[in-house]
C-alpha cells in the first residue's frame, strides 16, 4: 500500500490517532457503523498528548461529569486485557492528594465526602497511614491526604495500540502520515474531509486532534474554544529509598506529581506563569529552578536522583476543564472528542464508546454528558473543575 493514501469514500473519518482517535475508530467499528477510516498526520500512532501523558487514572475529581465519566471510564482500563486479551502495563496502586494545610485539607476532605457519595472510593488518610503507604514521602507540615486505593497508572501508548488493533480487527481503515486540510460542506452538513493525500467523501467526521482541536472545525467556522498548554515530564534512574508502590503522588499546593516508573520515577508539575500557546516561550529555568527544588521538598530521596529523560507534551485545555464531546449545534455530521484539560487519558475508553453510541444509535446512553457539548461556551453553561494537575 502506499503510505499516506486515503480512500475516497467512507461511513465515518476519525482525525487524529492518540487515544481517543483509537478509543472512537474501534467502537465505531464494533458497533457496526460501517467503512471507519482513521487518519493521522504523524508516522505512527500516540505521537500527540498521548505520547506525554504520565498515565493516571483516578476517581479524585471535583466535578460531577468528570467523576461519572472517570467511574465509567477506568473499569474498561482495568478490564482492557481480560476483556480484549490484549497486553496493557497497568498498576493499581493508588492516587494520593498531599495536604499541608488545615484550610484546604477540610476542603478536600469536604470534596472526598461528595465523591464517596457519588460511588467513588476516596479515603481520608492521616499522616501516619501516609508514611506507612508511601515510606520516604516527606511529612513535614503534612496535614493529611485523601487516597484512592482503586486509581492506578496505565500505559497511554499501550492503551492507544490496543484500540487500534481491535479497530483494525474491525474492518477500521488506518492510514498515518495523512493530515486532514479542511471540512468540505455542503449547506449545513459536512460531506466529506480534504486531506493531504486527497478527499474522502463521508457523512460523519470525528475530530479527535488533541492540542490542536480548535484548527480543523475553524475550516467550518466552528469556534472550538481549546487550548495547548506546555507541560513538562521528568523521569529519573534508579536512586537509593526510590519507592517500591506505583502510588500516583500529588502535592496538592504546587500540583507537583510523581509515580514510580521503571526503575526511577516520573514527575512533572505546572510552571510558575504557565502561558497557554503551542509558541508561548518555555518558562526560565523551570527544571533547576522549580520542578528539582519541589521533587525534593517533597520525596527527599530524588535529591540522590539523575535525570535519564525528560519531554515536554501539551494539556488541550478548554476554558472549564471540561471535555467537548459530541454534535455541533448547526452543523451535521462533525463530530467533537476535544479538550480533555490533562485527563484525556483516563477518559478515552468511556469517551470512545460514547460518540459511538450517539453517531450510531443517536444518543449517548452510557454517561449523561448533555452538559458537555460545544454550545455550552456561547450559552454560559459553563462547569468547574478545581483537581487539574
Ligand atoms: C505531560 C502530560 C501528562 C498527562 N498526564 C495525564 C494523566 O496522568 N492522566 C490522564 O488522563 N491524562 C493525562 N494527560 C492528558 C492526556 O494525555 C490527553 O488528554 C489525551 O492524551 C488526549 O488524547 P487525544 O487523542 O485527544 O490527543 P492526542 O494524543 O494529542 O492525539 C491527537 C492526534 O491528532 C493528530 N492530529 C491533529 N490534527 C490533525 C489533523 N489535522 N490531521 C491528522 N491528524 C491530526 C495529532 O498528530 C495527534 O496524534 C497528560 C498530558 C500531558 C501533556
Amino acid at each position: 500500500m502506499v503510505k499516506g493514501s486515503v480512500p475516497n469514500t467512507a461511513d465515518a473519518v476519525v482525525v487524529g490517532a492518540g487515544a481517543i482517535g483509537a478509543s472512537v475508530a474501534h467502537h465505531l467499528a464494533a458497533a457496526g457503523l460501517g467503512r471507519v477510516v482513521l487518519i493521522e498526520r504523524e508516522a505512527g500512532p500516540a505521537r500527540g498528548a498521548t505520547g506525554a501523558c504520565a498515565g493516571g487514572f483516578r476517581q479524585q475529581f471535583s466535578s460531577a461529569r468528570n467523576l461519572a465519566l472517570s467511574m465509567a471510564s477506568v473499569p474498561m482500563i482495568l478490564g482492557f486485557t481480560a476483556e480484549h486479551g490484549l497486553p496493557l502495563d497497568l498498576h493499581q496502586d493508588g492516587y494520593l492528594f498531599c495536604y499541608r494545610d488545615e484550610a484546604s485539607w477540610a476542603t478536600a476532605c469536604a470534596a472526598a465526602a461528595q465523591q464517596r457519595a457519588a460511588g467513588a472510593k476516596v479515603d481520608c488518610v492521616s499522616p501516619s497511614e501516609v508514611a506507612a503507604l508511601l515510606p520516604g514521602l516527606s511529612l513535614d507540615g503534612l496535614v493529611g491526604a485523601t487516597y484512592g486505593p482503586e486509581d492506578g497508572i496505565a500505559d497511554p501508548a499501550g492503551l492507544t495500540q490496543g484500540y487500534l488493533t481491535l479497530a483494525r480487527r474491525g474492518g477500521t481503515r488506518t492510514c498515518f502520515g495523512v493530515e486532514a486540510r479542511t471540512l468540505q460542506m455542503t449547506g449545513d452538513a459536512v460531506t466529506g474531509v480534504e486531506t493531504t493525500a486527497g478527499v474522502i467523501a463521508t457523512p460523519v467526521v470525528v475530530s479527535a486532534t488533541g492540542p490542536t482541536a480548535a484548527d480543523l472545525p475553524a475550516t467550518a467556522g466552528v469556534d472550538v474554544p481549546v487550548t495547548p498548554l506546555r507541560r513538562h515530564v521528568v523521569v529519573t534512574g534508579s536512586f537509593p529509598g526510590c519507592p517500591r508502590r506505583h502510588t500516583l503522588v500529588v502535592e496538592a499546593a504546587t500540583n507537583f506529581y510523581f509515580h514510580r516508573e521503571g526503575r526511577g520515577v516520573l514527575m512533572g508539575m505546572p510552571a510558575t506563569g504557565e502561558r497557554p500557546g503551542l509558541s508561548a516561550p518555555e518558562p526560565e529555568d523551570f527544571l533547576a529552578g522549580e520542578l528539582l527544588p519541589e521533587a525534593i521538598r517533597v520525596l527527599p530521596a530524588l535529591a540522590e536522583a539523575a535525570v535519564a529523560a525528560e519531554w515536554a507534551g501539551y494539556y488541550e485545555m478548554t476554558p472549564d476543564a471540561h471535555p467537548v464531546l459530541g454534535p455541533v449545534s448547526g452543523l451535521a455530521g462533525l463530530w467533537l472528542a476535544n479538550g480533555f484539560s490533562g485527563h484525556g487519558f483516563q477518559q478515552a475508553p468511556i469517551v470512545g464508546k460514547l460518540l459511538a453510541e450517539w453517531i450510531v444509535e443517536g444518543a449517548p446512553r452510557s454517561v449523561d454528558v448533555s452538559s458537555l457539548t460545544l454550545d455550552r461556551f456561547t450559552t454560559g453553561r459553563l462547569l468547574a473543575e478545581t483537581q487539574v494537575v
